[in-house]
């Protein structure tokens, strides 16, 4: 069974499709992730996306479609169940998934969606940083690194994601609550859609979601 993991912006879906991705052993797929590889590689789609990612703006559908699809087909579908982080953000995307779930036979999916409020998505994104070298995450708000600016792990520099400035967060929320959240009335309506508090701990959060996907 496939899983997309739904929720605005720093509602955990990176983070927990990290542990599902160890510990179920599902291929993680973010159209966010992807988009940014894209920028800093300079690629034909990273020039392309790159002002709507700074906006914090959706995407172009077509341009999305391409880099799912091609994600898709890079690994064996047969043996792989799929993580969708980020994918999709509206309807037409959702249509856009059906013709390539049926395409590449991929089966069907869940909807679990990680429920968290505006304040709290605020509070995440505003003191969110990551180190540049192992990627591991910290939050100057409520987990912060030992050494101020370095990653406790390896040492590595931290940084903020560009996208994570007040104004292109409210932006972001404002396109999450036009675009994408009106989606889950659709999945409610086809009977695959599993809502999860989302602002408990990472661990908490993460055995309700093993919790759905095992019932
Ligand atoms: P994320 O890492 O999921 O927060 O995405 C970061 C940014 O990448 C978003 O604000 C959008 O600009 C872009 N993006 C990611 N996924 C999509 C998608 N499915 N459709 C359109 N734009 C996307």
């Amino acid at each position: 069974m496939n899983l997309i993991l739904f929720g605005p912006p720093g509602s955990g879906k990176g983070t927990q499709a990290k542990y599902l991705e160890k510990r179920m052993n599902f291929r993680h797929l973010s159209t966010g992730d992807a988009l940014r590889e894209a920028i800093v590689n300079e690629t034909s789609l990273g020039r392309k996306a790159k002002e709507y990612v700074e906006k914090g703006q959706l995407v172009p559908d077509s341009l999305i479609g391409s880099i799912v699809r091609a994600k898709l087909e890079e690994v064996d579908s047969g043996s792989a169940h799929f993580l969708f982080d980020g994918y999709p953000r509206n309807m037409e995307q959702v249509k856009q998934l059906g013709g390539i779930f049926s395409d590449l036979s991929l089966g069907d999916y869940r909807v679990i969606s990680l429920e968290v409020s505006d304040e709290e998505v605020i509070r995440r994104l505003s003191g969110r940083v990551s180190c540049s070298q192992c990627g591991n995450g910290y939050n100057l708000n409520y987990k912060q690194p030992k050494r101020p600016g370095l990653c406790d792990k390896c040492g590595g520099a931290l940084s903020r994601r560009s996208d994570d400035n007040p104004e292109t967060i409210r932006e972001r929320l404002k396109v999450y609550h036009l675009e994408t959240k009106p989606l889950l009335d659709y999945f409610a309506k086809n009977g695959n859609l599993t809502r999860i508090q989302g602002e408990s701990d990472e661990e908490s959060v993460y055995q309700a979601i093993q919790k759905v996907m095992k019932g």
